[in-house]
């Protein structure tokens, strides 16, 4: 389980985030809704050790990660997949999926383990052996979340992840995220605009605004919530 109490970060003197407390469960969807700059990125990078922790704690399944480096939270499987896309344009797709299985290395993740797992990305078969910087800005996102399935993470932080996609790649995405949840266990932070697409595969939402959570439930409570409209149409 991850576990936020208290966090706050910020950049440089610049301060975003205020107090937040946040838990996601193994097997857990949680989506980060929120206006533009409400803090939602700042939220995952700070998780992922992106930008340092001013205040509070993160912990992992009961171990401190608040002062662990980037590398370090990655190795233990917090995984963050940026918004915009971070393929190594001049390697294959199988490359860089290939680079997401080592970075699993310490968790047991062999080739037919990532094999199973792209059973559940049937798009990225078909792209295997292109070159990556070269698919449509889709394909590379598609691929980018395969990549970081592939790095079996605990922790999956998704900034994003339909921005620009075709609405038949953006229910592809959101499938993928009931599968890792369901079916590998990671405990899955999303970040997301679409919002009734995010609170259709979550099972808990948080909605943002000035750094702090200013409403959480259920999906279902969230849908129904005053708070959400407010958040997107009153303004950050
Ligand atoms: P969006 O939905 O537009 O992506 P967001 O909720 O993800 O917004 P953040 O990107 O976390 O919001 O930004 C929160 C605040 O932090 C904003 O006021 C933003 O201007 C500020 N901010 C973001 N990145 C930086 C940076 N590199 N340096 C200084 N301030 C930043």
């Amino acid at each position: 389980m991850l576990e936020l109490t208290g966090v706050s970060s910020g950049y440089g003197a610049v301060p975003v985030l205020h107090g937040v407390d946040l838990t996601i469960t193994a097997g857990e969807v949680v989506t980060v809704l929120g206006a533009n700059g409400a803090g939602k990125t700042t939220l995952a990078r700070t998780i992922s050790g992106l930008l340092p922790v001013k205040e509070g704690s993160i912990r992992l399944d009961g171990t401190d990660l608040t002062r662990k480096p980037l590398h370090r939270r990655a190795g233990r499987g917090v995984i963050l997949v940026p918004e915009g896309r971070r393929l190594f344009g001049g390697l294959t797709v199988a490359q860089n999926i290939e680079l997401g299985r080592i970075a699993a290395k310490g968790r047991q993740q062999d080739a037919d383990a990532v094999g199973h797992l792209l059973d559940a990305f049937p798009k990225v078969r078909t792209l295997w052996d292109r070159q990556a910087g070269l698919l449509s800005g889709g394909e590379q996102q598609m691929v980018a979340l395969a990549r970081a399935a592939a790095g079996r993470p605990r922790v999956l932080l998704l900034d994003e992840p339909s921005l620009g996609l075709s609405p038949l790649l953006v229910d592809e995405v959101f499938a993928m995220v009931t599968f890792m949840a369901r079916e590998t266990g990671s405990a899955v932070l999303l970040i997301e605009q679409i919002v009734d697409g995010a609170l259709a595969v979550a099972d808990r939402g948080v909605v943002m605004a000035h750094g702090q959570i200013v409403a959480a439930g259920t999906a279902s409570e969230l849908s129904a919530s005053p708070a959400v409209r407010q958040a997107y149409l009153g303004g950050a």
